[in-house]
């Protein structure tokens, strides 16, 4: 199950293809832009967990659409830049990047990389126990305890469950739901996630008060870190 989507900006294709591939064997789902335009239409569809961003583009550049991202969230953006604009390291981090890969990179160093920014992010990776408050997570077996009492989730509620830790006190409107879980060839309405997200919060019984209902937008989980 992919629950940690990416979001690669890089005019190059090769280099997309690249990351791409390296990334869905540690299964990331990975979103592909070309160009400033595309990236900021993708970040209007859903959440990322993560950006992968390049400093040179054609009609704008990484450092523009890096302002940008860090005024309204606080997703993970790791920067790529071509050999000899070291300088543009400093300016990367004051500008709140996690952290700067060098062209040509390997991508083996790219996800290793990736896994550390996650981790630090406190994004869930594969194969990794999370434990937020009362919730243990294991995401090899898709097995969640509160309070050490083991819980019995169907596939669609692990993965709405999941889609709230890792966009943990994030407002989330319903239609970033339901594109983010139930995906977007899903023919469904707003009133799925209502439903679903009713479910859910008596299932997992008290922890479910985390799921914060916001007026007129969506919902909200609420976890102190
Ligand atoms: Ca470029």
């Amino acid at each position: 199950m992919k629950d940690i989507n990416i979001l690669v900006v890089e005019d190059e294709e090769m280099i997309r293809e690249i990351i791409k591939t390296y990334a869905e064997k540690e299964q990331y789902m990975i979103y592909e832009a070309g160009t400033g335009k595309e990236a900021y239409e993708l970040l209007e569809e859903r959440e990322y967990q993560m950006i992968i961003l390049d400093v040179m583009l054609p009609d704008t550049d990484g450092w523009t659409i890096l302002r940008k991202v860090r005024k309204e969230k606080s997703i993970p953006v790791i920067m790529l830049t071509a050999r000899g604009e070291e300088d543009d390291k400093l300016l990367g981090f004051d500008l709140g990047a996690d952290d700067y890969v060098t062209k040509p990179f390997s991508a083996k160093e790219l996800m290793a990389r990736m896994k550390t920014v996650l981790k630090r992010n406190h994004v869930v990776t594969m194969g990794e126990t999370i434990n937020l408050g009362e919730i243990s997570i294991n995401t090899s077996f898709h097995q969640i305890q509160i309070n050490d009492e083991e819980l019995e989730l169907t596939p669609l509620e692990y993965k709405l469950l999941m889609y709230f830790v890792n966009n943990r006190n994030m407002a989330l409107t319903r239609e970033q739901i339901l594109n983010g879980v139930w995906g977007y060839d899903y023919f469904g309405n707003e009133r799925t996630v209502d439903t679903h997200v009713k479910r859910l919060r008596k299932k997992i019984g008290e922890t479910g008060d985390r799921i914060k209902t916001i007026r007129g937008i969506g919902y909200r989980m609420v976890v102190e870190e």
